[in-house]
Order: C-alpha cells, then structure tokens, then sequence
C-alpha cells in the first residue's frame, strides 16, 4: 500500500487530506510539527510527504533541506498558505517536487501525488494509456482535459474536468453532495449550496443525461 506522510499543524487542514487520501486507498500518517515530521520522512517507511511549511518546531524549510541534507529523495509536495513566492522558490530550490497555495482543491492535490508517485516509480512502466481515464463509452484525456463520448469529444472547464474525473475514478458508487464540493470546490466551499447539482446539469448535457444517476437523499452515481 502507497503511504503518505501528512505534515500539518492545522486539524482541520490535516483531516481533511487524511479523509480524502484514505478514501483514495492510501495509508496516511499525520505529523503535526516539523521534528516529528523529519524523523518519520526519515524512517523510508512513506512514498510520499505533503509538507506544509508553516509548522512549530521545525519550519517546512528546514524540514526539507535536513530531509535532503540526509540523502532522502522521498517525493515532496509543499503546501503553504504564504503566497509569497520566496517561500515557494526556497522550498523548490531545498528539493521539493512540487507545491500548493492553500487554499487548495483536493482533486489538485491528488492530481499532484498521482504525478509525483508516477514520476518516482520509475521501476514501474506506465503505458502510453495512464493519461487515459476510461469507463465504458466515456474516456477522460488528463492531459488535454477533454472528455470523449462514443465519437464526439467536449470541451471541459476546469470544475467539470475535476467532477468527471472523480466520478470516472469511483464509477458504480454513489457520491454525496458533500464528497463532490471537498474534491472540486475545497473545504472552504458552503455545504448548503446547491452547486454540485448545477454543475451535474451540465455534464449530463455533454455526456449523456442518464449516465449520471440522482440517487435520492444520497447524491449522484457515474454509470456506463
Ligand atoms: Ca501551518
């Protein structure tokens, strides 16, 4: 099982990818400051860290040039609320492979673990086929952001790409209004609104109107 080390300070924040990531069928492990944060990183037991670079203790920064001072070549993905881009540059520049500004969607963050995974799994062949989400008549291009139906292809905003894309990634499960705003919208969107279902209209124009299911009182269901 892929494992992930979760290095943030923030409950709310650290819960929220905990869930999502879980849900995704990796094993997570949270470090809520930055000395606990290195000595895990540096047990080799994760394939990969998300660090967050605000953190007591140890600061991210430190945390990653210690981390690479030690020889570790454990992907990073830096996750910050500073948008100052210093910080960013300086996290890049100590090795991390990738960054977030908070606040962040989830389905951009696991975007960026799945590339960053790929990248470091160099034992592993990756077909000519792993930009290619496919489930019975509709594919999804990652790279392009284009949906193919049977023979016609459609334009996708960047909310529909990341709607089609969990929903193909859990075809034949129902999903909640709730599980739909944490992977498109992010924590901070409102529980309330009615969005999703907006959004759902839409896609049941470019896909066809009876392959997203309304399951009542529950959420939506993707079907072949
Ligand atoms: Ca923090």
């Amino acid at each position: 099982m892929t494992s992930i080390l979760i290095a943030e300070d923030e409950v709310r924040i650290s819960q929220f990818i905990d869930k999502g990531l879980r849900a995704e069928g990796f094993a997570t492990t949270i470090a809520e400051d930055g000395t606990s944060a290195l000595d895990l990183a540096l047990t080799d037991q994760f394939d990969l860290m998300i660090l967050d670079l605000g953190l007591p203790e140890l600061d991210g920064i430190d945390v990653l040039q210690r981390l690479r001072g030690s020889g570790s070549r454990i992907p990073v993905i830096i996750l910050t609320a500073r948008r100052n881009i210093t910080d960013t540059v300086q996290g890049l520049e100590q090795g991390a492979n990738d960054y977030m500004v908070k606040p962040f969607q989830f389905a951009e963050l696991m975007a960026r673990v799945r590339l960053r995974l790929r990248e470091a799994d160099s034992t592993t062949a990756v077909g000519a086929d792993a930009d290619v989400i496919t489930f019975g008549q509709v594919s999804l291009d990652l790279r392009t952001r284009r949906v193919r139906v049977q023979d016609t292809s459609h334009e996708l905003t960047a909310r529909e790409f990341t709607l089609v894309e969990t929903f193909l990634r859990h075809a034949g499960q129902v999903l909640s209004r709730e599980q739909l705003l944490g992977h498109a919208w992010g924590y901070d969107f409102d529980p309330q609104s009615n969005i999703v279902d907006v959004y759902v209209r839409t896609l049941r124009r470019k896909l066809g109107a009876d392959r997203i299911v309304t399951v009542r009182g529950m959420g939506y269901r993707f079907e072949p």
